[in-house]
């Protein structure tokens, strides 16, 4: 994944006549946390913390609990957050942290006892003028409360800017848990009126029904009575109903823990993960792992347009397939910036000691998100490149002019 990551910043840096050494700079990793969590149980995992670049600001970026979370991942990850928080004007660097793990396998004490040893040895490195904590794949306000405790136990310091995403009783903002669909789908509402295609009904097909999927489709079904969702999915299985599906009853189902292979209502269908990507929709949204879409099932995509809500879901291969082939895709670094553009407003109330309502959250997400929609789009009609070009181009040109470091 990190080949892919980066793959587009040389592309990029090529495009903007950018010398190859400031590129270089760019991929460069400030720090690597790489240790072991050894609980009381005996059992042992790998964990990492990845600190890409501060030049903007601290360090920001979620956890990751997965059994797939491996060194690549994690530094491919940090980078792109670091891209992230510069294509969306936050002062705000890069980071990622994960534990390779299937939390399935742990019961909440062992959950719990993981997170604080997470945070027992990474605090000397983390807090909220260093590097800011965030929830991702698997992990919640729970776990950020849990971290939060610890590193308060640690350090003496109440900490509460040094964790996002945490409830709203442990100083969490309002808004933070539907962020990140809610910066998605603003996205793409944008993207279609630029494109000219808002006026008219269109279908929705959701791959990765968790927190950020779900809440795509729950906001989408508010603010847009004219997308029908057809489909979601899990990690086992996909529903599909040609009738249109309730996102808001999905949501309810995955929160009380259900599976989709195990979903029975009349006029819905469960099929394969693979057919929900090969269906006849006009919005396929990624909002699962990385690697998604690669060769291996790009020709079976038919949607117009992508939305990448997950990190890397389109390969970098695919990626240059599907674009040629007429394909628009909406990139993550846009698409999913929802999440930690709402972090750094909760980072903000918390350093300020306030409490804002969510209908002001709400507004600041999608005036960031829009002028970063906008800039991004005409930059990529300005200069014929693609959506992904034009967003990582944004990001860097941000980060070499205001970050002195990377300049040659
Ligand atoms: N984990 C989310 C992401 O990948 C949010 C990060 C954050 O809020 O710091 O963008």
């Amino acid at each position: 994944m990190l080949d892919s990551v980066h793959m587009f910043m040389k592309k990029t840096g090529q495009y903007l006549g950018l010398p190859a050494d400031t590129i270089e700079r760019l991929k460069a990793i400030d720090n690597e946390h790489l240790f072991k969590i050894h609980l009381n149980s005996g059992k042992s995992f790998a964990a990492y913390r990845i600190q890409h670049n501060n030049q903007l600001g601290p360090y920001k970026g979620g956890i990751r609990f997965h059994k797939s979370v491996n060194l690549d991942e994690m530094r491919a990850l940090a980078t792109l957050m670091s891209l992230k928080t510069a294509a969306a004007g936050l002062p705000l660097g890069g980071a990622k942290g994960g534990v390779t793990l299937d939390p399935q396998t742990l019961d909440e004490a062992e959950l719990e006892e993981l997170s604080r040893k997470y945070i027992a040895h990474l605090y000397p490195h983390i807090g909220p003028a260093k590097d800011v904590l965030a929830p991702d794949v698997n992990t919640n306000a729970k776990f950020m409360g849990w971290m939060m405790d610890e590193y308060e136990k640690l350090t003496g310091d109440d900490g509460q800017a040094g964790f996002t995403g945490k409830s709203v009783e442990q100083g969490g903002s309002l808004g933070r848990d539907a962020a990140t669909g809610r910066g998605g789908v603003i996205a793409l509402e944008d993207l279609l009126a630029l494109e000219k295609t808002d006026d008219r009904a269109i279908t929705l097909a959701i791959q990765g029904f968790g927190n950020v999927g779900s809440y795509f489709g729950v906001i989408a079904e508010e603010l847009r009575p004219k997308w029908h969702l057809v489909a979601a999915s899990d990690s086992e299985a996909a529903v599909y109903s040609a009738a249109g599906l309730s996102a808001k009853q999905l949501q309810n189902f995955k929160q009380e823990r259900g599976r989709f292979k195990a979903y029975a209502q009349t006029n819905v269908a469960v099929i394969s993960n693979d057919n929900l990507i090969s269906l006849d929709v006009d919005v396929l949204v990624l909002a699962g792992l990385e690697n998604a879409v690669t060769t291996a099932n790009m020709k079976q995509v038919k949607a117009r347009y992508i939305v990448e809500m997950g990190n890397g879901p389109v390969a970098s291969e695919a990626y240059d397939y599907l674009t040629k082939a007429g394909k628009v895709i909406l990139p993550d670094i846009i698409a999913n910036a929802g999440g930690v553009i709402v972090s750094y407003l909760e980072w903000l109330q918390n350093k300020q000691g306030e409490h804002w309502t969510e209908d002001k959250v709400n507004r600041h997400l999608a005036k960031l998100i829009k002028q970063a929609v906008k800039n991004m789009y005409s930059s990529a009609r300005a200069d014929k490149l693609s959506l992904k070009q034009a967003a990582f181009a944004m990001a860097i040109q941000r980060l070499i002019e205001e970050a002195p470091g990377l300049k040659s």
